[in-house]
């Protein structure tokens, strides 16, 4: 599946940030969400639509495209525990403050391509996982403060993790932060809250109560990470084809928060209540 269906709000976002000179790219980025596979797969995405010197269509065969799909592309560089690390540095379960002052070094020296930094954690067999504070620590995120807000053209950092808290406030104030659906969900299937929960912004405060009445009814049924599995899809479908209104994107974000709530056990009435309240106004 080609990525701008995947997450066809993100794919528009930065298509379009990159095209216009009114709503620039923001210099450093965060992705969040439980699917790091995904989030890297988009990071990648992002560096090729930067470097592109084509079309930047999905199927360009560029030099650029292609050395960033082959993950060797020398302005494109992943940064991880096991990733371009310096060759007098000997740690192997964080990336190290001699990996952050390679960046600075190398950042030094121009560039022809636009650089991205990903930050994320991976494992030897190549898996993907999210930065927190053991793996990427304080005093190495620290060290990187300046060069990441300091304007600099050409240059974009990208920092993957599960859970935004995970991550320093420092890092988080000074980056633009994106949750990203997981993929498992995005089948598109609202069937369960079809009549129930279709067309829910026409909804007005005094009805929210009955609404999450009907939702909890639901869960006679299904369980309750179905139906709310079932409404992310529909706030989903409904984004697919209303990319720019930013409200659907933060939806998708409640209903994470609400899946959580489910894991932890919380009564279904309690979890539609909040939600319903958030999202209905
Ligand atoms: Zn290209």
């Amino acid at each position: 599946m080609l990525l701008s269906d995947k997450y066809p709000f993100l794919t528009n976002y930065f298509t379009q940030a990159l095209t216009s000179d009114s709503r620039p790219l923001p210099q450093s980025i965060l992705f969040y969400g439980n699917d790091l596979e995904s989030q890297y797969i988009l990071a990648t995405e992002v560096a090729r639509l930067l470097n592109c010197k084509n079309d930047k269509s999905d199927n360009c065969e560029c030099l650029n495209c292609k050395w960033i799909r082959e993950h060797s592309h020398p302005a494109v560089m992943t940064i991880s525990r096991i990733d371009n690390k310096p060759e007098d540095d000997d740690s192997k379960t964080v990336i190290s403050i001699k990996q952050a002052a390679l960046i600075k070094e190398t950042l030094m020296s121009a560039s022809e391509f636009h650089r991205v930094f990903i930050f994320c954690d991976r494992d030897e067999e190549g898996n993907i996982s999210g930065l927190n504070q053991t793996n990427f620590q304080a005093e190495t995120a620290n060290s990187l403060l300046k060069i990441i807000e300091e304007p600099q053209p050409g240059v974009t950092f990208i920092f993957l993790t599960r859970y935004i808290d995970d991550l320093l406030p420092t890092i988080i104030s000074r980056s633009q932060c994106f949750f990203v659906p997981s993929k498992e969900g995005v089948n598109y299937n609202y069937d369960i809250i079809k009549g129930v929960f279709e067309n829910y912004w026409d909804f007005e405060r005094k009805d929210i109560f009955d609404l999450s009445q009907k939702l909890t009814d639901l869960t006679k049924e299904h369980t309750v990470t179905e139906v709310l599995q079932s409404i992310q899809n529909y706030i989903l479908t409904v984004l697919k084809s209303n990319p720019k209104r930013s409200e659907f994107i933060d939806h998708i974000r409640l209903t994470e928060e609400s899946l959580e709530q489910a894991r932890l056990g919380m009564k279904p009435i309690n979890i539609f209540d909040n939600l319903c309240l958030k999202i209905i106004t």
